[in-house]
């Protein structure tokens, strides 16, 4: 190699969790950067002692200053790329042929590929860089899918505020093939949904969620259900088609109602009584009457920040204890937090206060996480934040 690559040295004792695969590098962690680094750049990491570490992109305008890419001493170009794109793409091949035609290519992270997410609807691809480093191998990820997919279109939603800790700007657009006009027609284990990658919310759908949406197509036989946070009905239709006789939705947003509302008709659910409910589900919980079989409650991520966590317990200790309240004998409930710093057994704690002090004895059936195209890097404990607990309501 003839380039010389700026050199992160660290402070003694960081390269501890480094040595154990972690791929995030704190600021605080390095002492000093020997050479000339800018944002984007791939750099060398090393101990304070002098050992090699291994390789990473780095930002020196980034609160994480480096995101590993390697533990070796290797070319970081287009054939690095090419295999670590191959090791994603096997993974998913297999299972899902046939059955869904949307899941996750590339989980960042989780996919050894810090900053880069690749999300495939049929034959689009929504791509979404995170970090400096990730932005300026734009046009090589383009080609590289192009070759390896050949996707009618590859859109860019890197509209998300993350960016601005790396110094880059909310992006989006379309970056190789025709332009997007009208909703993909996904399928999902059966059911049909519209997705609009260019203004829904995330890609455009809840990838993460899909296993979890699919279960209900064993429970929901005969079920009232109540399907707080619908976004565009998901949980619903998945019930409508496992034989749900009445589903209330609740979204604060219209829009989400009024896809939710064309998936029923998409999926020949127009039998199954549905009443959507636009408003705050904090509120509109508490006017409805304790009569449901089956409740999903799949909030935001209220705690966006570890300093949030406070407020946000509250927030998922009042809608579950909401939904014990509303839930009939031997009724399920299905629960869900999406935030990063709400941990499993904190997110337990929450739901069993809510259970006491609605006054029920309450089952844990399951717990449910992230599906099979959301792997998380065990080195990374933080790309783990779907936390799923199904409970039933004695
Ligand atoms: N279950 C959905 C995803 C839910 S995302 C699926 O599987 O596709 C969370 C949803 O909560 C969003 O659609 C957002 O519009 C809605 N939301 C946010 N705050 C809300 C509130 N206070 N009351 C009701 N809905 C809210």
């Amino acid at each position: 190699m003839t380039d010389v690559l700026p050199r992160i040295i660290l402070k003694r004792g960081k390269e501890k969790p480094v040595l154990r695969g972690h791929p995030w590098i704190f600021s605080g962690a390095v002492a000093t950067i020997e050479g000339e680094a800018s944002p984007g750049d791939v750099g060398e990491v090393y101990s304070r002692d002098g050992h090699f570490l291994g390789m990473g992109h780095i930002n020196p305008e980034s609160q994480i200053l480096v995101r590993m890419l390697t533990s070796r001493r290797e070319k970081i170009e287009k054939s690095f790329f090419e295999e670590r794109i191959s090791r994603a793409v096997e993974l998913r091949r297999e299972w899902f042929k046939g059955k869904i035609s949307a899941y996750r290519i590339i989980n960042g992270e989780g996919d050894s590929l810090p900053g880069l997410i690749l999300d495939r609807y049929q034959e689009i691809l929504v791509l979404q860089c995170l970090t400096a480093g990730m932005e300026r191998l734009k046009g090589l990820f383009v080609d590289l899918l192009v070759k390896r997919f050949k996707p009618k279109s590859i859109y860019e939603r890197s509209d998300v505020p993350t960016r601005k800790e790396e110094g880059l700007p909310e992006a989006k657009g379309i970056l190789y093939g025709e332009e997007i006009v009208d909703p993909i027609e996904i399928d999902e284990y059966g059911c049909r949904f519209y997705v609009d990658v260019k203004e829904g919310q995330k890609t455009g759908f809840y990838l993460d969620q899909r296993e979890n949406r699919y279960s209900l197509q064993g429970l929901a036989q005969g079920k009232k259900v109540l399907d707080c946070f619908c976004y565009s009905g998901g949980f619903s239709i998945h019930a409508g088609m496992g034989g749900a006789r009445e589903i209330t939705l609740i979204d604060s947003s219209e829009e989400a109602l009024a896809k939710a509302k064309n998936h029923f008709v998409l999926n020949h659910l127009e039998g199954v009584s549905s009443y959507p409910i636009r408003g705050d589900a904090f509120e509109v919980m508490r006017d409805l009457e304790p009569e449901y079989d089956l409740i999903i409650l799949d909030p935001p991520p209220f705690a966006k920040k570890k300093g949030h966590l406070h407020g946000a317990s509250r927030g998922y200790k009042d809608v579950n204890l909401q939904a014990f309240r509303l839930l009939k004998k031997n009724g399920l409930l299905f629960t869900f937090s999406c935030s990063y710093h709400m941990n499993w057994d904190l997110f337990q704690k929450i739901v069993f206060s809510a259970a006491v002090d609605a006054n029920r004895r309450v089952q844990l059936l399951a717990r449910r996480g992230h599906p099979l195209d959301h792997p998380i890097d065990l080195s990374h404990p933080e790309g783990e934040y779907l936390k799923g607990l199904m409970c039933r309501a004695m």
